[in-house]
């Protein structure tokens, strides 16, 4: 059957796929070789991009403070890793059906790929090539790269998470959007970012440009580890469960220059931490140890400059075209403070505790030098 983008468009409507946008190859040809989607499909002709959105109320609870798991299951891990790769394995099968190949993009990211290994053969490039979702779906038209580096749609705004399909059939591409055709530039992201990731949009040293030939796009240079921290728990301004467990750490964020990596290495490792004083399950952070069992992922700060805040200021601005009865923000943001409340006294709280609950008074001038006393 010969298969066309209308009939493909179609297909994926009946699916339940609302956002769906073709590129053709050659829009992808100067992409980097551990970015391309020629690198593992040659034969490809077009690329398909997907979004599937991420339900507004999935990030409420996170905004009341109240409820975390919601944002990771929904918004983000299950969404990306099960979710929607469901879409585009159903597209791709049809796709199949027509007589043509369909490859489905691995759900993984480029800066994450095997380039420390070795190439499978001589001549072949390190293995797990992974190209940059978010680029190639701005190269189908699918949608624009907010200022935030988030993917904006027009349905549902930055709300939405996304899909890839390469074939070797030949399809009618949709243009490629014009920077500042959704992304109003309003600099509510960099305002609200609680890492202060998200560069000033005034700010023109801090853009990225992408060149598709045809067109030359643009977003911002935002700092990855900063919101790698702030996203996997490491900021106290975001995270009620790090300032429970460390009151007394002021780890300025927003002022850090650690890369995406370390930020990674230093969260997964605290994350997965148990410390043996500590009682109960020696978990060093309860929640997280938990959500990581469950999903194999967590996150923490909930996307509250570059979806949350962006997604209101494109509510606000109708620029998104699924539309609500009520505004996302009832109240200001919560955020907590960054310095601890008081200078702390003691040393280990957990055994402090336990002594004073068990032995009142048994721990009475303890830390008091003999000597010092005398004077
Ligand atoms: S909040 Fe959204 S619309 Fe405003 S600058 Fe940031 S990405 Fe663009
Ligand atoms: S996830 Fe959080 S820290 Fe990262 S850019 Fe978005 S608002 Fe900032």
């Amino acid at each position: 059957m010969k298969l066309t983008s209308e009939i493909l468009k179609a297909k994926a409507k009946e699916l339940g796929i609302n956002c769906i946008a073709i590129g053709n190859i050659e829009r992808f040809r100067n992409a980097p070789t551990l970015m391309s989607p020629i690198t593992y499909f040659p034969g490809a002709r077009s690329v398909i991009a997907i979004a599937m959105p991420i339900p507004r109320g999935a990030n409420r609870g996170i905004e009341e403070g109240t409820h975390w798991h919601n944002y990771t299951f929904y918004t983000y891990n299950k969404l990306n890793a099960f979710f929607r790769p469901m879409k585009t394995y159903q597209l791709s099968c049809f796709i199949e059906d027509c007589g043509y190949e369909a490859v489905a993009h691995y759900p993984a990211v480029p800066e994450g790929n095997g380039t420390t290994r070795r190439p499978v053969a001589e001549g072949k490039v390190p293995p797990d090539v992974v190209c940059s979702i978010r680029v190639i779906a701005a190269g189908c038209g699918l949608g624009e790269i907010g200022w935030s580096k988030v993917f904006l749609t027009k349905k549902y705004g930055p709300r939405v998470r996304l899909g890839l399909i390469f074939t070797d059939c030949e399809l009618e591409p949709d243009p490629i959007l014009d920077t500042g055709t959704l992304c109003l530039h309003c600099g509510a992201c960099t305002k609200s970012c609680p890492g202060g990731a998200i560069p000033d949009p005034k700010d023109e040293n801090a853009r990225i440009t992408v060149d598709f030939g045809e067109k030359k796009i643009w977003f911002g240079d935002v700092q990855m580890g900063r919101c790698t921290l702030s996203h996997h728990g490491m900021n106290a301004e975001c995270s009620p469960f790090l300032k429970k467990e460390f009151p007394n750490m002021a780890f300025d964020v927003r002022n850090s220059q650690m890369t995406e990596e370390e930020a990674y290495i230093l969260s997964y490792s605290v994350a997965g931490a148990k410390w043996g004083r500590k009682p109960g399950s020696h978990a060093v952070i309860d929640y997280y140890n938990q959500i990581i069992d469950h999903t194999g992922y967590f996150s923490i700060c909930g996307a509250k400059g570059c979806i949350r805040a962006c997604n209101d200021m494109m509510e606000k601005a109708k620029r998104e075209e699924q539309s609500f009865h009520n505004p996302y923000y009832k109240k200001k943001s919560w955020a907590l403070p960054l310095q601890p409340a008081a200078k702390p006294a003691g040393v280990n709280p957990y055994r402090e505790k336990y002594l004073d609950e068990h032995y009142p008074g048994i721990r009475e001038n303890e830390y008091v030098c003999p000597t010092a006393k005398k004077k």
